[in-house]
Formats: C-alpha cells, structure tokens, sequence
C-alpha cells in the first residue's frame, strides 16, 4: 500500500480558488432588479410585491445565481424559501394589499393597512414577548430570553437581519422595521449582568436574525468576556445562523472570515464549546463547492455544525430529500440535529404540515438512512410549554393516539415525558391536540 500523505485541513494555506465576492443584497423595491424575474409573468410579479409589502423579502445575489435552479422555477425549493408568493398571504389580506396598491393608496394607510394585517399573523409565537423576557431589579432585558433553565438566548442588534430572508421565518417580526415587535439590544452588557447572577445557564444561544452578518470585531465584543474564569458556568455558545447555506463567503473570502475562524478556535482553546447551529432546508444548498468549503473550514476551528430546519409545504415536504440531506450532512461532517414544526405565525398556512403527516416523513427518512444519520430530533414543535416531539400514532386500549414527548420544557421537571393525544389527522400545531384517555388537560396545561 502506498504511504498517503493527509494534510490536516488548518494546515492548507492555499485558499486562492476563491476570490473576494461581494455581497450585493435585493429588497421588495429592487424586484424589478433582478434579471431572472423578467421571465415571470407581469402579474406574478405584481403579487410578489404584494406579498413583499406584508412579509420581509431579502436575497442576495449568491442565493440567486447559485442556489435557485430557475429552469424549475416555481417549483425550485429555494426559489420558494426566498420568494415570496402570492399563496403566503391569507386570500382576504392579499385581496386587501393589492386592491390598495392597484388604486394607488396614499403611503399613511397603505402603511396602516400593512401594520394591521402583521398584527393579525401572530407576530410573536410561543407566548416570545411577555413570557420569556427576563428582568434584573424588576427591568425587563431587551434582547435576551431565558425559557430554559440552562439556556439564555441573545439577540445582539447588530445581528437583527439576515444574508437572505427566509418567507417562512418564524422570526418574520424581527426584519419588518416596527419598533414594537423588535427583540433587540445594542449592549453585551446587559448579557454579562444577566449571566453573572444565572450560574444555571450553561449555554447561550447567539440569534437572530443572524448574527454572523455582524463584523467579527462585534461579534468578538459579546463572546470574549464569556471566555474568562468569571464566566466558566458558561460551557457552550451556540450561534444560530443561516449563513452557511445564504452567504458561506462570510467563512471563506469575507475580509474578516479569517478572523471569525481564528474567534471559534479562541472559544475551543478556552475549554468551550463553540456549536454552529446552522439552518438547512435542503440538500440543493450544499451542493455549491464554496458552501462545503465554508463547512470544511468551520470543522477545522474545533468547532461542531449541527443542522436543523422545518419541515415544509413546496420546499421540503418528502422523506426523500430529507433522507439525502441528512446522508449529505453526515459526510460532510455535520450532525442532524432537529427536524421543526413550521411555527404558527406568518405565512404557516402556506407551508404548514398535518403533524401525523410530518411524523411519517421523517420516519420515512429515517428508514432510508443508516443509525450515524438518525440523530435529527423531531418532529418537534417549539410551542409555548416547550419543545414537544411527535413521537409516533399508536394505538393504546382500544384508542389511536398520538404518542408525544416534550423534549424540552418551561419547567425542568417536564422535560422527555411522554403523553398522549387523541388521534387527529388534521392538526397542526399543539394547540389543536386533546389530551387522550378523556384526560381533561394534559399534564402541562394549569388546572
Ligand atoms: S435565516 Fe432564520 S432568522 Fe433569518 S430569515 Fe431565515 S428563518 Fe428567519
């Protein structure tokens, strides 16, 4: 056998196959921009500024010339996770918006008419904005949430937007510019102060928006103070980003990509963790050679990548493309980590999924991958208890049910208990579940 040389992939200097890219961004007052959509009809662009005048848009160029198959067009899954379709409003707020902008309404109540309908598409689920928002001295914290005992999220609001907006965020409230609906703060001090007096929380999840669209400089200024002794409670940061599918530049040719892969290694050399969790919807956004190599180079740092994303309606409804992007994932190094309920807010009704309908996908994929590939939770809802997996439909005394699990919860005491509801092949969200056995309430659930 021949001696083969491996070359640890830090040790490789020669990145000169990829050159600088810049980032060049399109909003709702840019559609006309953008060259591919001139092969759509006038009126399915009219309803995509209609929609985009509801819902955040954003795409950059990357995502348009590099992930978007346009000869699939619509039917492209990431043509639907960027674009926004008329489908996405609820056919009485569409109506409403492209009458309006038909007739030229004045800005003041077209403005107005926007703001009414946001508010009627759940802006805040899972109970975000009065539940979760903690206080020190009875202030309440802007830009932090701690539902879970050992996990505090933070919003730094540098990190309040995205390479590209997804249209079915979750998060959707974050981008559309009202004050009123934004989580946000522009100090890691409140961070720090909030940690120092929580030495039960082991792990901080740095989101968004993203916040690997802020400079590694500012990211730097919220991470480094967590790495001294004062902060050794704090085992894992976690980052949840998109970055890796819409902008893998920022890892690879961006001028501070370097620095942002040395600031990973600092959190490994300090003795933590340093999770990537990385959004993927579809194995079509690993594809891009420089979307692997972003993947390559993160691996390198120490750091760990571990995917999740919804399932949805016209982007990722089969087990088969989950099975192949899960099999994609492990080889490339990434551990599948959640498959999600699409969140009851915004668009749901477009993408959403029955939840026994989204247990047999991802059963059905599981049974296409080996044990390495089967680590993905799900389905599960981040609902407002907790997250709640579906587990199975199953029949017990006589009864179908559906056999749940809450993986994680509001209380520390409820976390992976089973419970049963009844069988309901139309639900959608937990809130559309009874309780099985004639249980009045489930377990959860004040008496
Ligand atoms: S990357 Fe995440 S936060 Fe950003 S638009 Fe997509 S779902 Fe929303």
């Amino acid at each position: 056998m021949s001696e083969q040389k491996i070359v640890p992939i830090h040790a490789v200097d020669d990145w000169s196959d990829y050159s600088y890219q810049r980032f060049k961004v399109y909003t709702a007052k840019q559609l006309d921009q953008i060259t591919q959509l001139e092969a759509l009809s006038e009126e399915t662009r009219f309803e995509m500024k209609v929609v985009a005048s509801v819902l955040p848009f954003r795409v950059n160029e990357y995502v348009i010339n590099e992930l978007i198959q346009w000869d699939k067009v619509p039917n492209d899954p990431i043509y639907q996770l960027t674009f926004p379709q008329r489908g996405m409003l609820a056919p009485q707020h569409y109506d409403r918006v492209a009458e309006a902008m038909r007739t030229g309404m004045e800005k003041k109540e077209l403005d107005a008419l926007i703001k009414e309908i946001r508010n009627e598409l759940n802006p805040h689920p899972a109970g975000q904005m009065e539940k979760n928002i903690p206080t020190v001295n009875g202030e309440p914290i802007n830009g932090i949430q701690h539902k879970y005992r050992e996990t505090a999220l933070f919003f730094p609001s540098a990190g309040q937007v995205c390479h590209s907006y997804c249209t079915f965020c979750f998060r959707w409230a974050q981008f559309v510019g009202d004050k009123d609906l934004k989580i946000a703060t522009k100090e890691s001090g409140d961070l720090v102060g909030y940690l120092r007096e929580h030495p039960e929380i082991t792990d901080i999840l740095i989101t968004g928006g993203d916040p690997l669209v802020m400079k590694t400089r500012n990211l730097r200024a919220y991470i480094e103070p967590l790495l001294t002794e004062e902060f050794s409670h704090v085992r894992t940061i976690r980052i949840g980003s998109k970055a890796m599918t819409f902008w893998p530049q920022r890892f690879v040719t961006d001028a501070d990509a370097q620095d942002l892969l040395d600031l990973f290694e600092e959190v490994q050399a300090a003795g933590k963790h340093l999770a990537l969790m990385a959004h993927y919807n579809h194995w079509q956004e690993l594809e891009p050679e420089i979307a692997r190599e972003a993947i390559r180079r993160v691996r390198a740092t120490g750091a760990q990548i571990r995917a999740q994303g919804p399932l949805l309606k016209h982007i990722n409804d089969n087990a088969d493309d989950w099975a192949r992007m899960w099999q994609i994932q492990v080889e490339l190094g990434i551990i599948p980590y959640y498959m999600f309920v699409e969140r009851d807010t915004g668009a749901r009704h477009y993408f959403e999924i029955p939840l026994v309908e989204a247990w047999e996908i991802y059963r059905d994929a599981m049974k296409q991958v080996s044990g390495i590939a089967r680590t993905a939770r799900g389905p599960s809802m981040s609902s407002d208890p907790g997250k709640v997996e579906i587990q199975g439909v199953t029949e017990v005394a006589g009864e179908q049910v559906m056999a749940l699990r809450m993986i994680q919860g509001r209380d520390p005491d409820w976390v992976q208990r089973p419970f049963f509801a009844k069988y309901n092949p139309d639900a959608t969200w937990l809130n559309h579940l009874e309780p099985a056995f004639g249980e009045e309430r489930f377990f959860f659930e004040e008496s």
